[in-house]
Parts: structure tokens; sequence; C-alpha cells
């Protein structure tokens, strides 16, 4: 174990900024959120967890997949790939960030579909991640088979023991960097760092035990009186998709620009009434209860069908912090593990 003060990782940050497009948690207009850190900046590790998920890191909100550019009139475009370009270094990023991650990889990396773009950018990351110290009511990572101080998906692991944060490093990458000079032996703050995970788990309360959602939300998958209760106080405004880590539904649009132009690939809302609209006009999923039930479907039934039992998602509760009218998606999930037949 190693151990820096706060003021030298943050002179570590500005080092690795050198090498890296560094994504850090920065205080912005009342709320945190992950931004492209430059020297001079300062880090809001603790305040609160980042509204936004650090999912852009390997999934950006927007990006070019392809440049289209007509060299001649009358001849074929040139088509260019135009994949990522360097590596990223998320600093600051909570287990549950990093733990999501990990839950697009079966989805953009199969035997079948391997996305390039995906790949580069999951490949050419890595993640500095701070154990939480004081979990929020909204946090429920324990009960997805997750926790406060999970090193799942993250190189380094830090954990704030004094002025400073014990380093765990996790991956070969992690190990390299805690080589820095900036680092110094941990010597007993180890253990402090040990408790302190511990304490953490202790105030998150009782784990709810979701083995059972898989099959009870499929055998209420039908019973559209109970999505419309649940979906009552849903607006449709999508946040709930856009601040997840593990949502990960996109459209893709070609933007002319005359002689040239891209393809491009956009994170889309499978909450809006759009996502599914067909051209015809009929649109498979008519309500805002048809999209609830997407949704949690199949963040708790589908995806854990898919891929031997795990939920897509994480507990980081960012979309019950950030709905502006309270849907929670544990109410909902309970409300379906309650269900008799
Ligand atoms: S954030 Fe809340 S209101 Fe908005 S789409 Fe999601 S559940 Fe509905
Ligand atoms: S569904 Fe909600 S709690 Fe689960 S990973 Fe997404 S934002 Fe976090």
């Amino acid at each position: 174990m190693k151990y820096i003060t706060k003021k030298n990782l943050l002179r570590l940050t500005e080092e690795l900024s050198s090498v890296y497009r560094v994504l850090a948690p920065v205080a912005q207009g009342g709320t945190v959120t992950f931004r492209r850190f430059h020297p001079g900046m300062t880090l809001d590790m603790h305040s609160r967890m980042a509204a936004v998920s650090a999912k852009m890191a390997t999934l950006p909100q927007t990006e070019s997949l392809l440049l289209v550019q007509r060299v001649e009139e009358n001849k074929k475009p040139e088509l260019t790939e135009t994949l990522p370009q360097g590596k990223t270094l998320v600093m600051g990023a909570r287990p549950c960030d990093a733990r999501g991650k990990l839950l697009l990889d079966p989805v953009f990396i199969t035997e079948k579909i391997r996305d390039q773009h995906f790949i580069h950018r999951r490949e050419n990351s890595i993640f500095i991640t701070l154990a939480c110290d004081q979990p929020e009511t909204t946090c429920f990572c324990h009960s997805v088979g997750s926790g406060p101080a999970d090193t799942a998906g993250s190189d380094i692991l830090l954990t704030l023991v004094g002025e400073g944060y014990v380093a765990q490093a996790i991956s070969d990458q992690g190990q390299e960097i805690v080589t820095h000079s900036f680092f110094e032996d941990a010597q007993d703050r180890g253990q402090q760092a040990q408790a302190k995970h511990g304490h953490a788990l202790e105030l998150m309360g009782q784990a709810h035990d979701y083995s059972s959602a898989p099959a009870k939300i499929l055998e209420r998958f039908d019973d559209m009186d109970f999505w419309e209760v649940q979906s009552a106080k849903c607006i449709s405004c999508g946040a709930c998709t856009y601040m997840c880590p593990t949502c990960y539904c996109f459209n893709i649009t070609d933007n002319d620009l005359g002689l040239t132009s891209q393809r491009i690939r956009t994170w889309d809302n499978c909450m809006s009434h759009t996502f599914t609209l067909e051209a015809s006009g009929h649109n498979p999923r008519p309500t805002k209860a048809h999209r609830l039930k997407n949704r949690v479907g199949h963040k708790f039934s589908y995806y854990p069908d898919l891929y031997g039992g795990i939920m897509a998602c994480c507990g980081c509760g960012r979309c019950i912090k950030q709905c502006p009218t309270g849907v929670d998606i544990r109410q909902i999930v309970n409300a379906a593990q309650e269900y008799a037949q």
C-alpha cells in the first residue's frame, strides 16, 4: 500500500495531464461533473458524487465514427474511420463508475460484434477511483454485488486517510503509477483505510436481495396496471438514462456538411417517446409505462438473463437522485419482487 498527500495528488494529476486526457470531478454551476482537467484547476473529489457518471471515458455522449469526403464531383466519396486517439485517465471516479464501465463490455465486445471505438477507449483508459466514506441515501451498490470500496474496474483505489490518500494499486498500470516519487509507504494507514471501508459498508445498512428480481419482473411484465402506477410520476425527461453509467443505447446520424460529412454516434434515451417510434407512425412502446418497464426490465431482468445473473445496474443511485419527480428504481424492483400471482 502507498500513500499520497492531497497536494501531491493534484501535482500528479497535473503531471499526468501532459500524457493523458484527464477527466476529473470539477465543481460547476452548483453541481459536480467530470470535466477535462488542465493544470491550475482544482479537484472536487469529496463534496458529492459527480452528477453525471464517468461513462464518457469509454462511451462519449457524442463521437464521430466515420468521415465522408467527396473529393471530386461524380466520384465515389472517400470514407475514413475516425478511431479515437490518445489515452484517458479518470481521476476521482467512484467505485460504481468503474464497475459500470465493466458492465458495458459484454455488449460492445462480443464474438460477433467488436466495437472498435469502444475497444480503443476501453484499452486506453485508466480509472483512479475514490472509495466512498459517506454513502448517500440513494446509494445501493452493496445490493448489486458491489460496495463502497469495490476494486472491480479500477486501476488504483484511493481511500481518504488524514490529509491524503491510501493508494491500492489494482492493475499493472496502477502499479506503475504508484512507483512515482509522489507516493510514500502507507505504513499503518493501510489498516485505517480498511477500517474506513468496513465503516462505509455499515453505514449503508442491510443489502437488498435482488436474486428473485429477474423472474419476478418477467412475471409482472404484461401487467400494465402495475407499470402505469410505477410510471405515474415520470415526465419522460430522460435524465435517468443520461446520468446512468450502465445505459448504453445510442443513435447514429449523418451530419451533412456539403463536401464533408460525418457519421456520429450519440447517447440515446429509451424513456423518450421517439426512441421506438417507427417511420410508419407505429410505436411499440407507446406510453411511458411501456418505456419504464423496458428500462427496469432491461437492467434487472433481460441483462442478467443474458450475462450470468449480473444486474445492469451498479447501484450508484444517480437515476434516483437526478429524477425531477422522485421515481426510485429500487421501489419499482421491490414492488415487482413482492408480487404474488
Ligand atoms: S428521470 Fe424520472 S421523470 Fe425523467 S425519464 Fe427518468 S424516471 Fe422519468
Ligand atoms: S439504473 Fe440508476 S442506480 Fe442503476 S446504475 Fe443506472 S443510474 Fe445508477
